[in-house]
């Protein structure tokens, strides 16, 4: 008797619209294989990528190793047909099929999410409701552990389709659609304080508390007006502001601040700091080359720095800060980490970890 067919398998990815094509290109090149332009529409907020037979998938990038993806998914070339009475039964009848297609033998939960545009926020609702539907319904298939190895993703493209798919929970964002909820703290001085929230939270995950103690000292290079001096104060770290320009609100009397009016370029601590962030304007070849510079020379351990893209050319241009960066560090010969990802809160750039952190992960 001939196998059955292993039905076409596809990465879906989650990203900022108007992103599609960096986060196709990035995942086509992993797999060695040009994205197919079918599945990556302008702001659409997400792409789909059929997997070649025979491909590595272990080569895909999952969320916390790539740049542009806020979540992926592994899933199938076919859409899922929902009809617009009974959805949860379509769905329930395509679990099987995917888990197969990944070797999945339960599932620790199910997500039900929409893209991350107008259109698809309005699919937020029926989402809510699916996925307490969809949960029962596998709950008593027994298929749900909730120490199994993947999550169910139920992505809705619009009221009648869907797309299923896996996660490999310790591999993938923890959050729905990809997207932190971070509250935007009353006090801070800027919106842009929760680009270093969340950075703090992707890129030092578990060992946030350990690497941001009071006491700690670091330098905010273009510090106004505050929104990340302000998050490390608030951790009680010792931070000195430089930036030209005025801060605002309560880190004008702040004694765990000196603002510095000076170039960000120029400037170097008298004595090392552990921590260097850096959100100048710049171009991106000039911010990494500093870093580095502050990394390779001992003036900071770790680093967490914003990259501003052009609009063309942006993975080339990760790739050229990525250059300089392992360039200057990797003949010191010492274990150091970099990480460069669109962070939610970043909209043309991305923001980066680079350090001598040791990763208790
Ligand atoms: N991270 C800040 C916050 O959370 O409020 C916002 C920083 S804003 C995007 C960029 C800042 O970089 C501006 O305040 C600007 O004055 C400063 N800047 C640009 N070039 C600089 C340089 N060469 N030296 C110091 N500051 C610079």
């Amino acid at each position: 008797m001939s196998k059955p067919e292993q039905p076409a398998r596809a990465i879906l990815a989650y990203c900022r619209a108007g992103f599609e094509a960096a986060s196709a290109a990035e995942i086509g090149a992993a797999l060695k294989e040009p994205p197919s332009p079918r599945g990556v529409a302008k702001d659409t907020g997400y792409v789909l990528i059929p997997i070649p037979a025979g491909a590595n998938i272990e080569r895909v990038p999952q969320h916390t190793q790539s740049v542009f993806s806020r979540q992926v998914i592994f899933t199938l070339d076919a859409v899922a047909a929902l009809g617009e009475r009974d959805r949860v039964t379509p769905i329930l009848a395509a679990v099987p099929q995917i888990m197969a297609a990944y070797g999945a033998v339960s599932l620790a939960n199910v997500w039900v999410e929409y893209p991350d545009t107008n259109d698809g926020k309005a699919l937020s609702k029926l989402a809510g409701a699916l996925e307490t539907r969809v949960l029962a319904g596998l709950s008593a298939d027994h298929v749900i552990d909730s120490a199994a190895k993947f999550r169910l993703h139920v992505f809705l493209l619009n009221k009648q389709e869907a797309r299923i798919g896996v996660v490999e929970v310790e591999r993938a964002s923890p959050w729905p659609l990809g997207i932190p909820r971070l509250k935007m703290p009353r006090d801070a001085p800027s919106r842009s304080t929760l680009k270093l929230a969340e950075a703090f939270h992707v890129f030092l995950g578990d060992d946030l508390e350990r690497l941001l103690q009071p006491e700690m000292r670091a330098v905010d290079l273009g510090a106004a007006p505050g929104g990340w001096t302000w998050q490390l104060t608030h951790r009680g770290l010792h931070v000195m502001a430089v930036d030209n320009a005025d801060l605002k609100g309560e880190l004008v009397d702040n004694a765990l601040v000196r603002h510095i009016r000076e170039d960000g370029f120029r400037f170097r601590p008298k004595k090392p700091v552990d921590w260097l962030v850096c959100d100048m304007v710049e171009q991106p070849r000039r911010i990494a080359t500093l870093v580095a510079m502050w990394l390779a020379e001992g003036h900071a351990r770790h680093a967490i720095f914003n990259l501003k893209l052009p609009m063309k050319k942006r993975l080339e241009e990760i790739e050229l800060c990525k250059a300089i960066l392992h360039a200057r560090l990797e003949p010191m010969g010492r274990t150091y980490h970099l990480v460069i990802k669109q962070l939610y809160h970043d909209r043309e750039e991305v923001t980066a970890y680079c350090g001598f952190a040791p990763r208790s992960r």
